[in-house]
């Protein structure tokens, strides 16, 4: 890769963050007189850890990382945007990422000014390394692959995803949304050997706390640097910390509802093959099904009448006439696939 100074905007390099009081005075003290606060409403009063070192202990912990490689933000998406904003010049530079895949790094490129080259998976949602690299030019500074991947569901080959990482000159973003479905598979062991790496991991999906807005992304400390210069200083707040802390503290919960997930997914599987509109139910690694079906519109429909809920992703490209379900709790699992054997007579 180029080094990190050759790829950071130059306004980042130069810029002097905001410091705050609870920057400038970490240490305990009985009398905080110094952020403009309110004594009263404890514990609300009070601004929150801006570098939130307890949960990133814990988090270090759970995850096998050192607490220096974390950055924490307000769900993975905060991460999403600071790579943007810290390495994209607008106008100038441009990024590049596989399609189908999820909608933000498009939408964050545009907020930001930033083209992306779009590559398409081939027709079994697998990756081409060479396609990838032959998209790069001089001006691309991120790489954006998921994996599993948002809509198709699938881990994309380690042995494509390794040719990237040793050929591209920027970063490259594994967004690893669905990791805790297959762990075995993730990319964080191999922080140390690329330092161009940037993993991408969240709580919204396995852990089960999309309410709470709590994302991850392990990187380089340099890069991690980078990401604590440009965000909001207390981007994390009281709330959503201690709750984290609360729910982390074991993992055997988490652990569990993959367990079900993955087991209730490989039951949809057996159902849904069993009906005949049914064309083709692509492999996935994660807690969702790219299902491809006859009037794939119409049955989203009809479902939606019944009170059921899935994503239609048949305008998306090499997902033509696909719905993608995610896996629910058994039981509404068996009214969706109840809704789906009534619709297929
Ligand atoms: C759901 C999802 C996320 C989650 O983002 P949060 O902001 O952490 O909720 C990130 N990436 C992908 C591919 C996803 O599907």
């Amino acid at each position: 890769m180029k080094n990190l100074d050759q790829l950071t905007r130059e306004n980042i390099k130069a810029l002097k963050p905001y410091s705050s009081a609870r920057n400038e005075f970490t240490g305990e003290a009985s009398i905080y007189l110094d952020a403009n606060e309110n004594p009263f409403n404890a514990p609300f009063n009070r601004y929150p850890d801006p570098m939130q070192v307890e949960l990133k202990q814990r988090i270090s912990e759970i995850k096998e990382i050192n607490a220096e490689h974390i950055f924490l933000g307000n769900g993975s998406d905060e991460a999403i945007d600071l790579l943007f904003r810290a390495f994209c010049e607008p106008k100038v530079d441009n990024v590049v990422s596989i399609s189908p895949s999820y909608g933000m790094y498009q939408v964050c490129a545009d907020i930001n000014d930033t083209a992306v080259r779009q590559v398409r998976l081939n027709d079994d949602f697998s990756l081409d390394a060479e396609q990838v690299l032959a998209a790069c030019d001089e001006n691309s500074k991120l790489i954006f692959l998921c994996s599993p991947n948002n809509p198709s569901g699938n881990l994309l080959d380690g042995e494509e995803i390794e040719k990237i990482l040793a050929r591209f000159q920027g970063i490259v973003v594994i967004d690893e949304a669905y990791i805790d479905f297959c762990p075995e598979a993730s990319w964080v062991a191999d922080l140390n050997s690329f330092p161009n790496l940037v993993i991408l991991q969240t709580f919204s999906k396995a852990w089960g706390m999309a309410g709470i807005r709590l994302g991850m992304a392990f990187a380089s400390t340099e890069i991690i640097s980078i990401f604590n210069k440009i965000k909001y200083p207390y981007n994390l707040n009281m709330l959503t910390q201690q709750l984290a802390l609360e729910l982390l503290s074991d993992t055997e919960n988490m652990l569990g509802w993959v367990e079900i997930l993955n087991s209730e997914k490989d039951k949809m599987i057996r159902e849904l093959k069993t009906l005949t509109k049914v064309e083709i139910i692509y492999p996935s690694d994660a807690n969702f099904l790219l299902v491809k079906m006859e009037k794939a519109r119409a049955t989203y429909e009809q479902l939606v009448e019944g009170g059921i809920i899935v994503r239609d992703r048949s305008k998306v490209e090499l997902c033509g006439d696909c719905l993608r379900i995610t896996i629910g709790s058994p039981e509404e699992n068996q009214k969706l696939i109840d809704s789906l054997i009534k619709l297929n007579k």
